[in-house]
This record gives structure tokens, C-alpha cells and sequence, in this order.
């Protein structure tokens, strides 16, 4: 499927303020999805600062993305074509409108050390950071700035910290490989690759640096925004890129560890009741149904994250996570 025509009517955009000094280079990046816009109007609301001086960039730089996928921004929709937070790599055969994006978008994430990626989701629920792995050399995600991570997550002003993302996503790789026939023919290839979980913060840690994915409430939710500017906020202050107090860490928060995902198979699927981000899952409690009357359930008691009502046939439909004594 060639998306020329929508590929030609956008372009891209980030602006960036570098201080006198050196320091770290922090990018922030509003609308990865096209439909969660907290980002993008928190971004516009520090830029409006920084051009009127009531902040200043002193040390290092920040560069903000306020859209980052122009053609999902535009419909209000997740994604263009596909999603840009999956399989993100530059590519040489550009196809889908996100390939494009990702061909701007991968060298910018490389030029810095430090990523805010500011999402919104769409169920009910708390704010949350997700962080990546604890420091390994293992062949999947090999970490060394699991330290700077965690400060960093712990100064954004949320209390649930939410790690497993990289790990999970092989696992369903392995899954729907070996299961194919489960899944309905028009099914998303992409979800096949290897490399499917490979979103901006994992892209960035595989250039050397680390970062944040920010889920800051429900996409409609009117304080999601107000989250989004706290964590810009204490960013610069924490990363010592504008001067003044640092911000206080939490101290009452909670670890927990995505475990698995589950995928939508058929449009008949349904969950068993309105599901929220962190409910609580009883082991043998039914979560939901497929199309055939199977019963959708677990053997322990876990949570249950990113419920999605309108996930397409072929996607994920909810992801579940346990309790971690991470930090
Ligand atoms: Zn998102």
C-alpha cells in the first residue's frame, strides 16, 4: 500500500533551545499517537515560556516535538497508517507513512541523551511512567543507565513506575509466530517482526541513551496537560538544564511489571466488564471472551493494563502486569 498522496500533504517539526553552557541533551515529544494530545499543549505551553524568558535554558539543550506523527494528528486517530511507536527504525523502503516519520524522526533521537515521551491512554485510570530494563548486557535490551532512569522517573510527580515492556513484546512475538492460525488473515504482519516492540524509548536506548514513556491520564481527561508540563518542568530542572530547586522526588509510589500481552483475535471479542488501567485480576477471574465462547483468564492474581474496547483484530487488547520490587 503506497500513502504518497498523505505522505506529501505534512512536514516535520521540532524546535530547540541549547543553553550557554554544555550539559545533557533532553528531546520531549508530544502526539507519537495521534489522538493523545496532552503532550502537545503542554509543549506548547513551556515553549510559550521559554520564548518569553520565564524559563531559560542555561546548560545543554531540549528539543521539543510537539507532533510528532502530523498525518495521525490531523485524522485524531492512534496512528496514519501504522503504529509509530512499534518496529521503529529508520527503513530504506519507506511504505507507510510512520516509515517516513521514522526516517526524520530516529537520526533526531540520536543527536540527544535523554527522552520525555509524553502519551495519553484510553481507559480511566492514573498517570504512570514507563521505564526500561534494570542494567544488563543480555542480547534484547542491554542497559547501562537504569540509575538515571529511575531518578529521573521518580521526579516526574507520578507514583506508578512500570517496567517488562521490551521483554513482554518478545515473548508475544514468540507467541503469535508459533500461533499464526489464531489470527485472522488481514492481521498486521509487522506484529510478526522481532523488532515489533521497538518503540521511541527503546529506539533511544539503543543508541546510548534512556528514556520515559509518560502516560499522563485518559486521553480526555483535563489534567492529563497539566501532568505533561509538571514532568517537562521538572525535567529541565532535574536534568540541570534550566537553574533553580530541584524537584522533590516520591516517596509512596509503587513498582509493578508487565508480564504479558494478549491480543485480539476476531471483532467479536469482549471483556467480561468495563476494565480500567491497574484493576485488580483474581486468578480464574474471566476477563473477557473470544468470539468463540472461549473464556479469557489467568492462573494469578495480577493487573490489567491498557484494556482497549476498540483494539483491531490482530492487536494487542490488554497487557497484564504484577507487583516488582524494582526500586
Ligand atoms: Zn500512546
Amino acid at each position: 500500500m503506497e500513502n504518497i498522496t498523505s505522505s506529501n500533504s505534512f512536514h516535520f517539526n521540532s524546535v530547540r533551545y541549547s543553553g550557554i553552557k554544555s550539559g545533557l541533551n533532553l528531546i520531549v515529544l508530544g502526539a507519537v499517537h495521534g489522538n493523545e494530545i496532552c503532550g502537545t499543549q503542554a509543549i506548547e505551553k513551556i515553549i510559550d515560556e521559554l520564548d518569553t524568558k520565564k524559563k531559560v535554558i542555561t546548560s545543554g539543550s531540549v528539543t521539543f516535538v510537539p507532533i510528532t506523527n502530523p498525518l495521525a494528528f490531523s485524522k485524531k486517530q492512534r496512528m496514519g497508517d501504522r503504529n509509530l511507536n512499534r518496529n521503529l527504525n529508520p527503513n530504506l523502503n519507506p511504505k507507510y507513512f510512520e516509515d517516513y516519520v521514522a526516517n526524520w524522526l530516529c537520526p533526531l533521537l540520536s543527536e540527544h541523551n535523554v527522552l520525555l515521551d509524553l502519551h495519553s491512554f484510553h481507559s480511566p485510570g492514573s498517570p504512570f511512567a514507563l521505564i526500561g530494563p534494570a542494567n544488563n548486557s543480555g542480547p534484547l535490551e542491554p542497559f547501562k543507565f537504569a540509575k538515571q532512569e529511575e531518578e529521573l522517573a521518580l521526579k516526574l510527580g507520578v507514583k506508578v513506575f512500570v517496567d517488562g515492556w521490551l521483554d513482554t513484546y518478545a515473548r508475544g512475538v514468540e507467541y503469535r509466530c508459533a500461533n499464526k492460525n489464531d489470527y485472522p488473515q488481514n492481521s498486521q504482519l509487522q506484529n510478526l517482526d522481532i523488532h515489533y516492540g521497538m518503540g521511541t524509548t527503546e529506539f533511544i536506548r539503543s543508541k546510548g541513551g534512556y528514556g520515559i514513556t509518560l502516560e499522563c491520564g485518559q486521553h480526555n481527561d483535563l489534567s492529563a496537560p497539566e501532568v505533561a508540563y509538571q514532568a517537562i518542568s521538572n525535567s529541565l530542572l532535574h536534568l540541570g538544564l534550566v537553574d533553580g530547586p530541584l524537584p522533590m522526588g516520591i516517596s509512596n509510589y509503587q513498582c509493578l511489571r508487565i508480564i504479558e500481552v494478549i491480543d485480539k483475535l476476531h471483532e467479536g471479542d469482549y471483556f467480561s466488564q468495563e476494565w480500567k488501567s491497574f484493576d485488580h485480576v483474581k486468578a480464574g477471574q474471566v476477563i473477557g471472551t473470544r468470539h468463540n465462547g472461549k473464556k479469557v483468564f489467568t492462573n494469578d492474581d495480577v493487573k490489567i493494563m491498557f484494556p482497549n474496547t476498540q483494539a483491531l483484530p490482530g492487536n494487542e487488547w490488554f497487557y497484564l502486569a504484577e507487583l516488582s520490587n524494582r526500586f
